[in-house]
């Protein structure tokens, strides 16, 4: 495994294995590895013949009042990790690399599929993402990407990115990694204290009993989700929406069809961590 730093050397890397007739997969991360990150690198390796790793936490895409600064950071357990998981190359860029020094002109604007969700209660979050994203593309050059399920609507984003950008590439979504009790996997659970992790799997129970209802039949679920949330309140979480939305268009759906695929998705703090959930579903 090697560890890069500089533009010119993941080129040169990617580009050696690439000249070799290899396939490469690219995973990109913000480190704090955790069982989620490691099953991303699995599903990449059975796509492509080696798997390149970014770690980097991307400030563009916190908030002023978000935890850039408390971020999770350990480079040296997370390349134990890679290292173990067979990981070719592993880029890890600072700041100055990603974004140069001086004034930028230009962003990434995303309509309608960042008005809800995250994008909704996170502004800029996405812009920051996409236009991370885009440069990671244009800098790796990979052949796959894979990103998790658990950022849904992250993943719509980049696919649309993908596709009206025109990266050369293939994507693919790799389902969520749970704990055993339910818990979705995420670097920022290690924000919880004991109770808070104890009572953190009730967010995803609690979802997979709106969808257990509405595959029972029930097809106006807004009361349901409404008394749902004031339970969460109840037992000590702070709701941020909690919905069920179309795959696509990511907006809000308050009729649903039988027959269609539905994100039902969730947000919700416990303290101040923000935890994020989505189960997809057909009605
Ligand atoms: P992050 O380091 O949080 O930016 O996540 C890097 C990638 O890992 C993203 O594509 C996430 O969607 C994915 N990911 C994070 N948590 C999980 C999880 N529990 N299961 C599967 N993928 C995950």
């Amino acid at each position: 495994m090697i560890v890069v730093e500089t533009i010119d050397k993941i080129r040169e890397a990617v580009k050696g294995l690439q000249s070799e007739g290899k396939k490469v997969a690219f995973v990109p991360t913000m480190g704090a590895l955790h069982n989620g990150h490691l099953s991303l690198f699995r599903l990449a390796k059975k796509h492509a013949d080696e798997v390149v790793v970014s770690i980097y936490v991307n400030p563009e895409q916190f908030g002023p009042n978000e935890d850039f600064g408390n971020y999770p950071r350990n480079l040296e357990r997370d390349l134990t990790f890679c290292k173990e998981e067979g990981i070719s190359v592993v880029f890890t860029p600072s700041d100055e690399i990603m974004y140069g020094k001086g004034k930028k002109f230009l962003s990434i604007e995303i309509e309608e599929l960042n008005d809800y969700l995250d994008g909704g209660s996170r502004p800029g979050y996405f812009q920051g993402i996409a236009l991370v994203v885009n440069k990671l593309f244009n800098i790796v050059g990979p052949d796959v990407a894979v990103f998790g399920q658990k950022d849904y609507q992250q993943f719509q984003i980049i696919h649309q990115m993908v596709k009206e950008f025109n990266h050369d590439l293939e994507l693919v979504m790799a389902p969520i990694e749970r704990a055993e009790d339910g818990l979705a996997l995420s670097s920022r659970n290690a924000y919880l204290s004991k109770e808070e992790r104890e009572l953190a799997p009730l967010m995803y129970n609690t979802m997979k009993k709106v969808v257990q209802e509405i595959q029972n039949g029930l097809l106006e679920p807004d009361s349901l989700l409404d008394k749902e949330q004031q339970q969460l309140e109840t037992k000590g979480f702070k709701n941020d929406y909690l919905s069920v939305f179309s795959m696509n268009r990511m907006t809000p759906v308050s009729q649903l069809k039988k027959g269609e695929t539905y994100l039902l998705a969730g947000a919700v703090y416990l303290g101040k961590t923000r935890l994020i959930d989505n189960i997809i579903f057909e009605c």
